[in-house]
């Protein structure tokens, strides 16, 4: 197969998961698999379940819908409230939706009523971060109102913190979320909610291994996909970061001045730019360009080889400094971090390839060495 593409190592997703299961399962909580950055992938999907999630969720509707067709028939929850127009797509594709508004929740009552269903809602709570929830003085009533109505029922409660403010989730929003999940349970009579305190960015608390409370809940993507905890950008110890690897070919490669000539306008191009302009520096380098560009990934969020340096990026063309002059056609390996792989699932010009390590070669190492055979076992691009 040829570049470009990101391989997708299915064994590394399904430790991954397993690991973080595992270890979750001593404080009484289950973990729900994120799918959004692969946009519903089933294979990741499977490979979550292998490793133990009890459920999948993710933001779109579409990513829902693509993994029903592929048969996928554990419980779907809907990370992102729908839009009241979307109800009716998203009491089909999903069991469960996470909801901060009642305009929302009586659409999903009424979508859910017309097609014969019931849809959990899990009400968010705003706990700091500020993005989506109700707030704690307001949880009771919504609950209320939500138990209220029929087609839904109350699922449970949630929260989600450090994704846009990065307020870091601890014991004090957990204990916070705890005590609300008892209040709205012994008041509406609801045992055995689901309590979700959050997402990857949960971990370094949830691993702590400090109690739970009536947390009983994670929805992780980042940290099973890419073995990172976001708070930090660092490695969760235990888990593998080499699940994916996008690969581009090389197009050019050759000496050149380091430094550009003639008038300039903004370096726009260039990684970790607008900062002050780069000092003088003379000779020469040599300049390999890749076909990969923005359309393809984020040039900041790419893990070159050893040696390599991404100098920036165009559109279309990945500018490195490389130790030695390539040929063209070498294909080049980067690991990449959320926001790269965001990037890279989402292009049409990207194909996607499923290998699962476990089951052939054994990956080697991004640092060794630019050129490597993928052991193939089945090519998918939708
Ligand atoms: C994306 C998302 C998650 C998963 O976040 P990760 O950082 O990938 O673990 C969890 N909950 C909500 C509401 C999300 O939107």
């Amino acid at each position: 197969m040829s570049a470009p593409r990101i391989e997708v190592d299915l064994a590394a997703i399904e430790h991954n998961t397993r690991f973080l299961v595992l270890r979750l399962a001593k404080t009484g909580i289950s973990v729900t698999g994120v799918t959004k950055a692969t946009r519903g992938s089933p294979e990741v999907a499977r490979a979550m379940l292998r490793g133990g999630v009890t459920g999948l969720a993710d933001s779109r509707i579409e990513n829902l819908e693509r993994l029903r067709r592929a048969g996928v028939s554990v419980p779907l929850t809907l990370l992102r409230s729908p839009a009241p127009a979307e109800a009716d797509r998203a009491v089909i594709a999903a069991d469960a939706s996470l909801v901060s508004d009642m305009t929302v929740v009586r659409a999903l009552a009424t979508a859910a009523t017309a097609a014969g269903r019931t849809h959990g809602v899990v009400l968010m709570v705003e706990l700091g971060d500020l993005r989506e929830g109700v707030m704690p003085d307001e949880v009771l009533s919504c609950a209320r109102e939500v138990a209220a109505h029929k087609g839904v029922i109350l699922d449970g409660l949630g929260t989600n913190l450090a994704c846009l403010n990065g307020v870091i989730p601890g014991a004090e929003q957990m204990g916070e979320l705890s005590v609300l999940a008892g209040l709205v349970s012994t008041r509406l009579g609801l045992p055995g909610m689901r309590v979700s305190g959050g997402n990857s960015a949960n971990l370094r608390w949830a691993l702590g291994r400090r109690p739970a409370g009536a947390v009983n809940d994670l929805r992780v993507g980042e940290s099973i996909l890419l073995g990172l905890d976001p708070l930090t950008q660092q490695p969760v110890a235990g888990l593998r970061g080499d699940a994916f690897t996008l690969v581009g070919a090389v197009i050019e490669s050759r000496e050149k001045p380091a430094e550009p000539w003639g008038p300039s306008a903004a370096r726009a191009a260039q990684v970790g730019s607008p900062g002050p302009a780069p000092r003088r520096r003379r000779g020469k380098r040599i300049q390999t360009i890749v076909a990969l560009g923005r359309q393809d990934m984020v040039p900041e969020g790419l893990a070159p080889p050893a040696g390599v340096k991404v100098i920036g990026a165009t559109s279309d063309h990945l500018v490195l400094e490389t130790p030695t002059v390539l040929a063209a056609g070498t294909e080049m390996r980067f690991g990449v971090d959320y926001a790269a792989l965001l990037r890279a699932m989402g292009s049409p010009f990207v194909a996607v390839l499923m290998i699962d390590s476990s089951r052939s070669a054994p990956a080697k190492p991004l640092e060794e060495g630019h050129v490597r055979t993928a052991p193939s076992v089945s090519v998918l691009q939708e």
